[in-house]
């Protein structure tokens, strides 16, 4: 019989679907379809693609309440932030559709100026830009249609075929994605789901494709890159973060605290770029940890049904007893628990959302990736101190500084390795800039025209007349 995965409601706990999982038997067979497929599609005018991925765009916005509704079942993000995510979906599309042809375009180089020795000819050199052929996109489930679109979108307009793993938690997502994009002119050849746990992403890299796409944790990025190595073809890794921010002496800290509030436990924390750990100078820590920790109790926890609610459950049941054990350390450490520390009763995988003082490097919660509604809040004499416990960490997504002066804040923030810098703002995510990361968080970049030219093999032409 074929093996299925079980789909669960994080609020409820309830099972909502079985899904048959793709054997390995059906992923060979897949990429086989889609190499069958993919230099037909790559050979259509850039038109064509174009006008299949509008008319997804458009599907996007058009059925956003049901798409939300079924993110929200499977993941258990709030209603609200799930149709916040599918309606910011399409205008990363539009930049990749309006930057797309400027991308690939051949470009002349050189040009002899005169024909230097007679009879030798007139030299000429181009650069052009094929599609890399058939990659494999395994994907995260946090944000399902801002991540795979970062991928699959450009990927499929610059003439590739992508064999999409959606992740386990947001299969039914994934689904509903491959769907909107076959009617809107992808063919299925060209766009396939494969349907499994990381047993079955790791069945997909050991087919004949011919670049990997992932977006996920800093240890499965690692173990892919491991058993890709000896292919020697195109790897990019989008993992996870420590993001740090620091609020200077010379801002309205209690305006800061609102602000860092929401970067932290938007999405229950559940986000690569969420504020993952707080440094405060000392002359502005206390209005800021009062207003911090008050704007964090005023945040609407509750079924992530009702439109009301920032705050559900936690999407995966065993990041309920990481996270149990990150305070466990922290607290035993010397660590001040100001709200939240516990799990609440089921059910649902809901976890209070907690922030705690008197936090140092020693402990767990401000080194590894917490993934939930918990955040440290550290005092500090100074920016020195402050850029040295930034630096402190092998992650490099994102980093933050806060501070009345511009030349100040960037001064900091290139003492920091990160793929990501923010002035006054974080948790934040542009089309015309490259996502990257540094470090455990990452190799190569989505977004920006970067992003659409990472899915492209360039070709130097030396053509003499
Ligand atoms: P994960 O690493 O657990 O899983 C990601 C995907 O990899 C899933 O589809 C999973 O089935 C698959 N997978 C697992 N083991 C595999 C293996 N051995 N071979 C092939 N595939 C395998 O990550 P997750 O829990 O889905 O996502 C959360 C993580 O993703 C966090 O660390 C977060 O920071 C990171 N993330 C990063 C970005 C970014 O842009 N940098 C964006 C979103 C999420």
């Amino acid at each position: 019989m074929a093996e299925v995965l079980s789909v669960i409601n994080p609020a409820t706990e309830k099972l909502i679907k079985e899904i048959s999982v793709d054997d390995s038997a059906a992923i060979a067979n897949k990429v086989k379809r889609a190499h069958g497929a993919q230099p037909v599609w790559a050979a259509k005018p850039l038109a064509e693609r174009i006008e299949a991925i509008k008319k997804f765009r458009n599907f996007l916005v058009e059925q956003a309440d049901s798409l939300a509704a079924t993110l929200t079942a499977e993941t258990g993000k709030p209603i609200t932030q799930a149709k916040n995510e599918i309606l910011g979906t399409p205008p990363r599309i539009d930049f990749f559709v309006e930057n797309v042809a400027k991308v690939i375009a051949t470009q002349q180089v050189y040009q002899d100026p005169w024909q230097s020795i007679p009879g030798s000819g007139r030299l000429e050199e181009f650069i052009s830009y094929e599609p890399l052929g058939v990659i494999a996109n395994i994907s995260a489930w946090n944000y399902p249609y801002f991540v795979g679109s970062n991928v699959f979108i450009p990927a499929l307009l610059t003439g590739n075929a992508v064999v999409y793993k959606p992740s386990e938690i947001a299969t039914m997502t994934g689904l509903a994605i491959a769907t909107l994009l076959h009617k809107a002119g992808i063919p299925p050849d060209i766009f396939i789901p494969i349907i499994g746990t990381g047993l079955v992403g790791a069945t997909l890299l050991k087919q004949s494709i011919d670049g990997v796409f992932f977006t996920g944790s800093y240890p499965t990025g690692q173990s892919i890159a491991t058993a890709v190595a000896p292919k020697l073809i195109k790897l990019q890794l989008e993992l996870g973060g420590k993001d740090p921010a620091y609020v200077c002496n010379d801002v309205d800290a209690t305006s800061v605290a609102v602000g860092l509030a929401d970067g932290a436990f938007y999405n229950n924390g559940q986000s690569c770029c969420a504020v993952e750990r707080i440094y405060v100078h000392t002359d502005v820590y206390e209005p800021f940890v009062e207003k911090f920790v008050q704007t964090v109790q005023e945040f609407k926890l509750g079924v992530p049904t009702n439109a009301e609610t920032y705050l559900g459950p936690l999407s995966r049941k065993r990041q309920v007893s990481i996270i149990a054990q990150l305070l466990q350390d922290a607290l035993a450490k010397g660590a001040q628990l100001l709200c939240g520390g516990r799990p609440l009763d089921g059910p649902g995988w809901y976890f209070a959302p907690t922030v705690l003082s008197d936090v140092t490097h020693e402990m767990t919660v401000m080194r590894e990736e917490t993934f939930g509604p918990v955040i440290g809040v550290q005092r500090v004499s100074g920016d020195d101190e402050a850029v040295a416990l930034m630096q402190d960490t092998d992650y490099g997504l994102t980093a933050a500084v806060y501070s009345s002066q511009r030349e100040r804040a960037v001064g900091i923030l290139e003492q920091v390795s990160s793929g990501s810098a923010y002035w006054n703002c974080c948790d934040r995510v542009s089309p015309r800039l490259p996502w990257t990361g540094r470090g455990h968080s990452g190799i190569g970049s989505t977004l920006s025209t970067l992003g659409i030219s990472t899915f492209l093999q360039p070709r130097g032409w030396h053509l003499k007349k």
